[in-house]
Parts: C-alpha cells; structure tokens; sequence
C-alpha cells in the first residue's frame, strides 16, 4: 500500500525525543505522523519513578510522563501510530518510509529510534530471557519476590536496578568487570549502604543455567584476573549493561558512528542526508537522558522546519 501523501515531516520514534519534535512540528503546521515503533513511550515506558525531569518536584513515572508527552504533541495535530517503521529509502526527496510493505513519502524525516538494552550474547541468554533473565528491573522485579538474584553492570543502570530490586528479592549480588565502577557516586554509595546488596568486582558471567520450566538456578563467573570459573546460584540475572543504537534501518543509508550512532552535526539535529534529522539517544551515546532526549527532539523539529522553509 502507498500512501500518496507528502507528508512534511515523518518522525519514527516515540520517547522524549520523537514525541518533543512532535510536540513542536505540529505547532510549526508541519502535520507530524510519528511512527512510534515496538515499545511506544521509548525506553521511559520501562522505568518507575522519574527524579530529575525539570517540572516534576515529586518525581513522575516513566509511562505517565510519556503519555503526558504524547497528549500535548496529538493536541496539537501530531498523529501518533502503533506502527514500526522496518526499511528506509532517503536516496532522493520525498524520502521514503517503509512500515512493512506500506510506502510513506515525507519531505523531511526525524529519526528518533533510540537505543535498546545490550546483551552479553551468551546462548542461554536468548533461551531464558523472560525466564529469569532479563534487562527491565521495573518491569520484572515482581516476580523474584525473596529470590536470591544478580545484577551484571557497573554503570548508573546496573546500580539503579540493584537498588530497586532489593525491594522485592531477598538478596542481590551485583556483578562488575573490573575493580572501578562507572558509576556515579551517588549511585554507588546508595548500593553501598544497601545491606541487601552484596558486590562481586573482576567477574563476568560467561553462561546461564537452567531451564524454561524452572527459571534460572545459577551462572558460571570467570574471574577477570585470574581467569578461574565458578558456579554461583541465583534465582534470576539482570542485565544492567548500558544500551545499543537502534540503527539497523540506516545503515549505510545515513552516516553512523564505529558504534551505530546517527553522526549528526554539532551544535544541530543534522545528518549527513539534508532534510533527515535525527534526535534523542539514537545520536547521543554521552547524555542519554530524557531531558537532553527532549531538547534534541525541539532542535530536530525547529531544524526540519527552517530546512523545508529554505526549499
Ligand atoms: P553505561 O554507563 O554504559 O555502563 C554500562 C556498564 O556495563 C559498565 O559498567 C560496563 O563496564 C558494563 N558492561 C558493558 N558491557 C559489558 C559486558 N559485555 N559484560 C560485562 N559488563 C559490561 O550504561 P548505563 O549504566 O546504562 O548508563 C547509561 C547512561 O544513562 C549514563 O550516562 C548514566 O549516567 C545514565 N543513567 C543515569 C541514571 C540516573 O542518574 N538515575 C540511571 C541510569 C542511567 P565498564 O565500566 O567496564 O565499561
């Protein structure tokens, strides 16, 4: 199917970034359609409480502040569709978005894809992930109500999620690869102080025991200086490993950096493709938060606007 509109800008992405270019193309009169993609809300429908987006002086769950977010951008005319944009042609204008075999046509296109959970690649990982591992404390940690289970991590998220889970398992190993955490500090004196948390520093897990039946009983830890393995049992395995691009569609299609991430110019939402923006973590492995998140998105949408005014 194709529809034969031209669209003046297509976002494809829905978290902070997408639903904030949203919010200001369509009070520019560019008649936004975002493609919000598998998980709509972004990465943000996945956490609990919010604490440091400005406007919030008690904290706002993730998914409410994302629906928040979606209502000012569809007041405003925004159309916001539960729909997962799978190939791209940005070869010539209007460029071309695939959604399956559906052909959507726009004069210029905001990418705001974000990043997604990275995995340690264990074989056993794909077999038990929603069996006992998985990469959402928030969303998983119900269900190891006094179970004894490990974090793998030793960034903010790792440190998060360890903290959280100790409200529902009986004790949490947290596992890091080496002897300094990335973490800030804040972060790890709150898991310091947690007596439910234990710490395990220079390991990695390098296999996953158990079953779909029965859940996870346990990992093989290599020690990272020695290199001896062990067996550790445990209930459940979090990962809290930080997150990768999603890029897929662009590869070779618009430039990316050695890690997957859109290159865009500094100080702008621009790529190498005129008239593509891209916003949000899809082009920001530093910041990473909801807020910068935000920000980029209103730079991409003000960006498009000027760059369809130009043509
Ligand atoms: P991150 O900062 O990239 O940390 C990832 C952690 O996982 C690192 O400790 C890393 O180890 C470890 N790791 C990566 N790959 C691994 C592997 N294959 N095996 C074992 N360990 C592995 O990611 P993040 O913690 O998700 O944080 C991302 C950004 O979001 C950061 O800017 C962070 O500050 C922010 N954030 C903030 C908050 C908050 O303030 N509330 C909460 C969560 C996240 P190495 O250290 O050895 O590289």
């Amino acid at each position: 199917m194709t529809d034969k509109t031209i669209h003046k800008t297509i976002i494809i992405g829905s978290g902070p970034a997408g639903l904030t270019a949203a919010i200001y193309a369509a009070r520019a009169n560019l008649n936004p359609i975002v493609f919000e993609g598998n998980q709509p809300g972004g990465q943000l429908t996945i956490t609990t409480d919010v604490e440091n987006y400005p406007g919030f002086p008690d904290g706002v769950l993730g998914p409410d502040m994302m629906d928040l977010f979606r209502k000012q951008a569809q007041r405003f005319g925004a159309e916001c569709f539960y729909k997962y944009v799978s190939k791209v042609d940005f070869s010539s204008s209007p460029f071309k978005v695939y959604v399956q075999d559906e052909e959507y046509l726009a004069e210029s296109v905001i990418v705001s894809t974000g990043a997604s959970a990275r995995m340690l690649g264990l074989k056993a990982e794909k077999e038990l992930m929603g069996y006992g591992v998985s990469t959402c404390a928030t969303c998983d940690g119900y269900f190891f109500k006094d179970k004894e289970i490990i974090v793998v991590g030793g960034g903010d998220s790792a440190m998060e999620e360890a903290s959280f889970l100790t409200k529902f398992a009986s004790k949490v190993t947290l596992i890091h690869r080496r002897e300094e955490f990335r973490a800030s500090k804040i972060m790890i004196d709150r898991v310091l102080d947690n007596p439910k948390i234990e710490i395990i520093k220079n390991a990695v897990v390098t296999d996953i025991f158990g079953s779909q039946k029965d859940g996870v009983s346990g990992v093989l830890l290599k020690d990272t200086i020695d290199g001896k393995e062990r067996n550790f049992d445990c209930e459940g395995v979090f990962y809290g490993i930080g997150h990768k691009p999603n890029t897929g569609q662009f590869k070779g299609i618009i430039d990316l950096d050695d890690q997957g991430y859109i290159i865009t110019n500094p100080g702008s939402t621009l790529t190498n493709v005129a008239g593509i923006f891209a916003c949000g973590d899809v082009q920001d492995s530093h910041y990473r938060q909801a807020i910068t998140a935000a920000g980029s998105g209103c730079m991409a949408a003000i960006d498009a606007e000027k760059y369809l005014e130009d043509l």
